[in-house]
Formats: structure tokens, sequence, C-alpha cells
């Protein structure tokens, strides 16, 4: 039996002029993520984009890759049948026969092709009538089945399938711009990083490395996740930052109650450059409202402004719980919680300020040589790309 897949998204996308680019942009995606599979032949057609595999296609392994890519709803294993009732009929007992028996069903049709000779309610009574007949123990329940089998009257063929795969949701990456995310070890920073992809931006990450207080397992933690959150877009340019030099620098000269806010403002200003120099407009980090001291409303104000460019923090009203939840569904937290120091952790003061005013955080950090400090870091940059 002739088998693909059908990819659904979204509709409300795509009304209006939205339409060619979103749908342009997603069948990209979903060739880039496919490449790995020899001989698909990929096309889109009437809001959806059929993947019709070779002969030896792994339909399984395409379909996985495809639930993590952004934009796609759902994906649909489905049998292709000529346009014919009696063939359909046939084909939905042996193709959905095993998985309907001794269960409850109905079946719903949709006629895309209107010049099919049977309507929907048509195709619906003879498709249930012969599968009631054929497969034993079946009971018709049309307000809540088990299952659904689903007839598509399309264009090129008529598709019969039972089930779908609920996809990832979101917008197509690529379709809202470029950010670069602040990507630490931690559990926040990479939901952070795919909430916002979710959305469809393109994202870089930048990681603030502090050479030998953090190691080289730590970076490679942050690689790791680095390449998990590319499992979802295509690429990711992980820009390390050489960050030592200024922890020092502020540890033996700033008050210590006010470390890791001119630490964070510090990592705000490299990060602006790093982001205008790759093309990013935004930039992302996991903050959420109150769970440390630096992120309270007043420390987060202090740390925007040290950047002139909008600050995305996507988690500012989820509860701890509510992240790592995402976190495990994104395949990231088993990594994140590897026990390798952070270069916050490291230089963590013990009574951090959480109620910090801008004029007094100023002054304390005046005494460096900010501008020199940061030109040094971020031209000490490397970038590797996962
Ligand atoms: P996470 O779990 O993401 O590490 P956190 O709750 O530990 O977050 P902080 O350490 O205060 O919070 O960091 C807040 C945000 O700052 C992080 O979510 C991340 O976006 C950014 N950040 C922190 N440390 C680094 C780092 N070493 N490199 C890059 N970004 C960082
Ligand atoms: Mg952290």
């Amino acid at each position: 039996m002739q088998e693909i897949l059908l990819v659904k998204y979204g509709e409300i996308i795509l009304k209006g002029l939205n339409r060619p680019v979103f749908e342009a942009v997603l069948v990209k995606n979903i060739r880039h993520a496919l490449a790995c599979f020899k001989g698909l032949k990929i096309y889109a057609a009437q809001a959806t984009i059929y993947i019709e595999p070779a002969e030896d296609t792994d339909m399984d392994e395409v379909a996985k890759k495809l639930l993590k890519v952004f934009g796609v709803l759902s994906v649909t294993r489905a049998c292709v049948v000529e346009k014919d009732l009696n063939k359909i009929m046939k084909a939905a007992v042996e193709y959905c026969g095993d998985t309907l028996r001794g269960s409850t069903f109905k079946v719903e049709a949709k006629r895309a092709d209107k010049k099919f000779a049977y309507k929907s309610p048509e195709i619906c009574r003879a498709v249930g009538g012969y599968l009631h007949d054929k497969v034993e123990d079946l009971t018709v329940n049309v307000t809540n089945p088990e299952h659904v089998v689903m007839v598509e009257i399309r264009d090129y063929a008529a598709y019969v399938y039972c089930g779908k795969q609920a996809g990832q949701g979101g917008l197509p990456t690529g379709t809202g711009g470029r950010a670069s995310l602040l990507l630490s070890g931690g559990i926040d920073s990479p939901v952070a990083g795919y909430m916002m992809a979710k959305r469809g931006l393109e994202i870089d990450a930048i990681n603030f490395f502090s050479y030998p207080y953090t190691s080289e397992r730590a970076k490679e933690k942050v690689m790791d996740l680095a390449k998990i959150l590319a499992g979802y877009t295509s690429k990711i340019n992980l820009h390390i930052v050489p960050f030592t030099e200024i922890q020092l620098a502020i540890r033996d000269n700033c008050p210590e109650e006010h470390l890791t806010l001119i630490m964070r403002r510090f990592m705000m200003k490299i990060s602006e450059i790093v982001a205008r120099k790759n093309g990013s407009a935004a930039l992302i980090t996991g903050e959420s409202l109150g769970q440390v001291a630096s992120q309270t409303l007043q420390a987060l104000a202090v740390t925007d402004d040290a950047v002139n460019m909008p600050v995305f923090r996507p988690l500012i009203g989820m509860d701890k719980e509510e992240i790592v939840q995402i976190s495990r569904k994104i395949g990231a937290f088993e990594t994140s919680i590897l026990p390798y120091e952070d270069c916050c952790t490291v230089f963590t003061p013990k009574h951090p300020t959480t109620k910090p005013k801008l004029d007094i955080i100023l002054k304390s950090e005046s005494v460096l040589p900010i501008d020199e400090l940061i030109e040094k870091a971020a031209s000490g940059v490397e970038t590797i790309t996962l």
C-alpha cells in the first residue's frame, strides 16, 4: 500500500499576504530537517505539505524529525488511494482495520476536490458502513469516538488515515527575524530560546565563559544545549565570550552586593555588540520575575538600562515547575541539570542587593574601564556552529 506523510500547519497565519512567505519558509525548513533522507518528494498544495517517501524510507524517523519543525501543527501517516469510492472503502479496512478492531469510531470526510461524485456525508456513510461490516467488534460513536477515520479527497488522490501526531505549532523559524539568546548552562535559558524560536525567530546563542573558573566540561554542556535547540531550528551559531577578566575586575573593585548586577550589565552590553554584528535585532534571556535577586523588578530595570535593543524574557511570568516541564518536553532537562559550574555561580555575592537603584549601581561600576573591558571581551569572541 502506498503511504505518504501529510503535514498540516495553522490556518490563522495563512490569511492574506503572509501565506506564500510562511509556506515557502516552512517547506525550506522541512527540506533542511529531512536532508538526511534520500529520495523524498516534498511539495505543498491545498494548505498541506506532502512528503512522499522513497521505497526504503523509515517513515517513523521522518515523522519524528517533522514533529520538531516549528510551524508544523500535525503530522499524519496516510495511505494513498485512487479517487474511487470502492477502492477508498477497501483501503480503509486494510489500512485502519487493525487499529480500529474492538473500539468505537466514526468517519469524517473532507472533499477538497469538489468534482468528486460523492458528497462528504455520503462518503462517511459508505466508508463507515463498510468498516462496520468488515472489522470485528466495531461500534459507531459520533460524539466521543476512540478513533476517527479521515478520508480526504484532494486534487491528486484520496488519502485515508486514522490518527495524527501533534507537532510543536508556532511559526516557521526565520519568519520573525533574528535574535541572540544569552545561553547559560542552566534550565531556564534553553527553554527561553525554544519559546522564542517557536515564534519564528532565528536564534544565535551567546555564552559567557570564565576560564579557568568554569571548566571545559561546562563549555561542552552549553554546546550540547545549543545543539538540542538546533534540533528545532536549522543551525545555531554559539558565540563564546571570554569573561574572566571582567568578573575579576568587578570582584576586585566594586561593592560585593552589586557584583551580580554589574556583571549582568556587562553581559547585556557585550551581547548587544555581538548581536548587532550577527544581524540580531533583540536579546533573549531566561529571566523569570522574582526567581533570584537579579530578577526583581528593580534589578531587571537596572539590567535593561544597559542595552538599546528589545530584551525578550519569555519566562518572565512562569513558575519554575512550568519551566521544568517545558525543559523536559524539549529534551534539555537532563543536560541542564549536569552539575557543572556557571560563571554566575562562581562569583555570587552572599547578600546581593534586591532593590537596586540605577544611580548607585552606575556609580559602583564607574570605577571600571568599562569600554575598554567590553571591547576586549567582544573582540575575543570565539564562534562555533552547531
Ligand atoms: P539559567 O537557568 O538560564 O542559567 P538562572 O535562573 O540561573 O537562569 P541567572 O543565572 O540569573 O538565572 O541568569 C539569568 C539569565 O542570564 C539566564 O537565563 C541567561 O539568559 C543569562 N545568563 C546567565 N549566565 C549566563 C552565561 N554564563 N552566559 C550567557 N548567558 C547567561
Ligand atoms: Mg544560571
